[in-house]
């Protein structure tokens, strides 16, 4: 029933109920004097129309509470939801304009892999246990709420950045003692970013919005499990939306370019090969280098699309040369993590090639040595796939990451690349000699080609070459330079 339906009843009724009582009286009066049963009629209208109005009253209240269930309440955790949170909090922002206050935004990592191992009720059940948790953290002139899926938000008081991150540590702490105790293997891990309140603010979604844009910074640029709103992320952010918006219209412009640098062979200081490395001709901002924007690619998917026009725009620099008659050199390119997921990568890969009608021994594909901790698996059969196909395999990057070089004996890889840090300009450490000299003696013994990329100074050139290193990259010998001079260099028409 309509609120409007419910006021005009229990108004009319009301009416009702005042008219009947004087009739009452006025009948009581006359009864007294012996005259008709009207009084006692009008006591039972009395009687029935005082219940009508209480019954409606309790029904309107049972409604409104019905309704603000259903508008304030998460239905999953049982507590406030979002909507209730924007009103408790800009009414506390109002009630304590003294106080200082930040906005927490707080994601539960890995959420899925929850829901994957234990399955959605366990989920839930996680779910309703935080917010639970959170509601009890929560002081008077605080307020919370889970705002989607395995996000929370709330409004505390603030008193440092020290403090309030020793709150959020104690809290993870808290809801793991309490997770435990209904599952031993209920093992959670938050990342939360920060919003300080400004003095005077007041709308909540955009607070809420900031603490946000925080949020999305942890994992791709700041690599941190809790980050506070600043100046910096705010021009982080609005870059990366700036770069986003532009990136499709580039890739049709051709604003991509692939410039190459040569490895070199150490026997004979002869160019044996090239890398593809891509760099984007911005039409505002100038060219811009890889490292501001393959993460970004990854994170949000375009570097499937980058990498495989990066592939094409290979292939016809190899069918140019080709059909110039020059003794071609093999090119490689730069397979991100995010294909791993594609198993049709080495068959479009394939594709590709006999379109431009391209020996796949042409095309290396270099797989960063991450790729390998990623997805063990998955890389492994990708692995196995593009060599099957012809490809030559390298595994770039090597040396950076958790290497195992037990796991090389498994891969049906052929050049290993040695990582850049070990050849740090300032003279490489004994230690990482050390390394690099275990690590090329054992890859020799599993019959791999070594390559080290980040050469810059003649020490390491010998090193290298004392240490058995088959080819070497880097400024030392070159730097990436556009397709033209490479061509120049190497003495292609
Ligand atoms: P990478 O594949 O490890 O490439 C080597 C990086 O080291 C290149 O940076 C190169 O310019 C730089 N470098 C080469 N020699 C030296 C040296 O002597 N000293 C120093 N300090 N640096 C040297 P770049 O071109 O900025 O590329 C950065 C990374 O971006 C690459 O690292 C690669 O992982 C990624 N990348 C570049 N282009 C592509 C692409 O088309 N697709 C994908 N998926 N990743 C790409
Ligand atoms: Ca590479
Ligand atoms: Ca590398």
């Amino acid at each position: 029933m309509k609120r409007s339906s419910i006021h005009a009843i229990s108004i009319f009724l009301l009416l009702f109920l005042i008219g009947s009582s004087l009739i009452f009286l006025q009948g009581t009066s006359q009864l007294n004097k012996g005259s008709s049963y009207l009084p006692i009629i009008l006591a039972a209208l009395f009687l029935a129309s005082t219940i009508t109005v209480i019954y409606v009253i309790v029904t309107k209240n049972y409604h409104n509470k019905a309704l603000n269930k259903v508008a304030y309440l998460d239905s999953v955790t049982g507590t406030g939801n979002y909507n209730k949170f924007k009103i408790d909090a800009q009414a506390l922002l109002k009630n304590n304009k003294t106080r200082e206050y930040a906005i927490v935004y707080l994601d539960i990592s890995k959420f899925s892999y929850i829901n994957d191992t234990f399955g959605y009720s366990a989920g839930d059940i996680i779910l309703a246990q935080v917010a639970k948790e959170m509601e009890l953290e929560m002081k008077e002139s605080e307020c919370s709420a889970r705002i989607s899926a395995d996000n929370f938000v709330c409004l505390v008081e603030y008193e440092s950045e020290n403090s309030l991150l020793q709150r959020c540590e104690q809290f993870h702490h808290q809801c793991d003692q309490q997770l435990s105790q209904i599952n031993s293997q209920f093992k959670i891990q938050f990342a939360c970013s920060i919003y300080k309140v400004s003095p005077g603010e007041t709308d909540i979604p955009s607070m809420v919005g900031k603490a946000e844009i925080a949020y999305k910074t942890i994992g791709d640029i700041h690599k941190a499990s809790a980050v506070f709103y600043d100046d910096r992320i705010q021009n982080e952010y609005l870059q990366k939306k700036k770069l986003e918006s532009a990136m499709s219209s580039s890739l049709d412009n051709n604003d991509f370019l692939v410039y190459l640098q040569p490895k070199i062979d150490l026997a004979s200081k002869e160019i044996v090969g090239t890398e593809a490395l891509s760099r984007w001709q911005h039409p505002t901002e100038g060219l811009i280098m890889p490292d501001q924007f393959i993460s970004l690619f990854e994170s949000n998917g375009f570097i499937l699309e980058l990498d495989f026009y990066i592939y094409e725009k290979v292939c016809q620099l190899l069918r140019k040369w080709l059909d110039a008659g020059e003794a071609v050199m093999p090119i490689s390119v730069n397979v991100s993590k995010a294909h791993l997921a594609n198993q049709q990568f080495g068959s479009q890969l394939k594709a590709l090639i006999e379109q431009y009608r391209i020996s796949p021994n042409l095309l290396e594909l270099e797989l960063t040595e991450s790729i390998l901790f990623h997805d063990v698996e998955a890389a492994v059969s990708m692995i196995l796939d593009l060599k099957n196909l012809g490809f030559s395999i390298l595994i770039d990057d090597f040396g950076s990451g958790y290497s195992s070089l037990n796991l090389l004996k498994d891969l049906t890889v052929d050049v290993l690349k040695l990582d850049k840090e070990f050849f740090r300009k300032d003279g490489m450490m004994e230690k990482d000699k050390i390394i690099v000299d275990g690590i090329i003696r054992i890859a020799k013994d599993l019959n791999l080609k070594i390559l080290s990329e980040g050469v810059e100074t003649q020490d390491q050139v010998d090193f290298l070459i004392e240490a058995g290193c088959h080819y070497v990259q880097g400024y030392f010998f070159a730097k990436p330079m556009p397709v033209e001079v490479f061509e120049a260099l190497v003495g292609y028409q």
